[in-house]
């Protein structure tokens, strides 16, 4: 119902031009208002095994030995695919919100497979019901909880504010810091409406500000990773730690780069250009995706200040975490 109304409304120019400063003044409004509840527990089935690997070598060794782990993992997600396009649901369990649920999918940003045939995306969906968060989220969140065990009041930042996930951060951890990219119109660390403006690449946080960095699907989006590892490791304090979801070829060591930034501004691509989502001035156009990160990203951490990195990896079909196997990236900060 909602995801029609957003396509009826991206499919007309006029009601995009009506509707955008209306959902951007609700988002804002929005952003300001946690949603409260407890910190998860993730006991028994609810707790997610994690897999942590240091190089391509390591996975294609542990893919050898999971191989028919990994092929029961496809039969079941192939045994959950609807015979028809449209929306469709799967029971499991919500590990952030503690209690079973449906998740809910749908084919919009399906990939084709070696036959042609639609793949829903599932890293983009399995949307508990409860919560209103997505695969990648739900898992990213379990994982920083569930493995780096952040004491409440540890300052915390996440590379985003006017999203479901930063409200849900800020009702249960209580110095959480959010930000978004609102242009260069806007000095960098002033905020507009409560949103307070950064560039990851350019950060106005003090040396050592926090104690974890997260960020969600971003770093694909910005011209320079580099710089932004480098910024974030600055504004990390000692035994600081980063976790942050890319989209990943595991498969490969080397980062494929899609498209670069010339020195003057102007963007070259390498690769036809893939746009990710909606963008903040417009949510109809979609935001360029310059890269899909290899192996190699780890030791780009590495150059950059962390002590550390690791590409963790997870799949369960109970906590709706499916798409192949998953990962989230780690770094530490010794
Ligand atoms: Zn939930």
């Amino acid at each position: 119902m909602l995801s029609s109304l957003k396509r009826t409304v991206r499919s007309s120019a006029l009601l995009s031009r009506l509707a955008l400063p209306l959902y951007a003044g609700y988002r804002t409004w929005m952003s300001a208002r946690p949603l409260v509840g407890r910190i998860p527990r993730f006991n028994g089935d609810a707790r997610l095994p994690v897999v942590k690997l240091t190089t391509l070598a390591e996975y294609q060794r542990w893919s050898q030995e999971q191989s028919s782990e990994l092929q029961g993992r496809e039969r079941a997600e192939q045994s959950l695919m609807p015979r028809q396009f449209g929306e469709f649901a799967t029971e499991g369990y919500c590990a952030l919100c503690e209690r079973a649920t449906v998740f809910n999918s749908s084919f919009d940003y399906a990939v084709k497979d070696r036959d042609s045939r639609a793949i829903p995306n599932l890293r983009e969906h399995l949307v508990c019901v409860h919560c209103r968060l997505k695969n990648r989220v739900r898992a990213a969140l379990q994982l920083f909880l569930q493995e780096f065990v952040p004491e409440s009041g540890r300052p915390v930042y996440i590379s985003e504010q006017l999203t479901r996930t930063y409200r849900w951060m800020r009702g249960r951890l209580h110095s959480v810091s959010g930000s978004e990219y609102l242009g260069d119109e806007i000095p960098l660390g002033a905020s507009l409406r409560g949103i307070r403006n950064e560039d990851l690449g350019r950060l106005t946080w003090s040396d050592g500000a926090f104690d974890f960095m997260l960020s969600f699907d971003v770093l694909e989006h910005v011209p320079d990773a580099g710089a932004c590892f480098r910024e974030m490791c600055r504004c990390l304090g000692p035994g600081g730690r980063l976790l942050f979801t890319v989209p990943t070829n595991l498969d490969r060591h080397e980062t494929t780069v899609r498209a670069v930034m010339e020195p003057d501004g102007t963007i070259k691509y390498l690769l036809e250009p893939e746009y990710h989502g909606g963008n903040l001035k417009d949510p109809s156009q979609g935001t360029l995706c310059f890269r899909y990160f290899g192996w190699d990203v780890l030791s780009h951490l590495r150059e950059a200040g962390f002590a550390r990195a690791e590409i963790w990896l997870y799949w369960s079909q109970y906590l709706g975490y499916m798409g192949g196997t998953q990962c989230v990236i780690a770094a530490y900060n010794n």
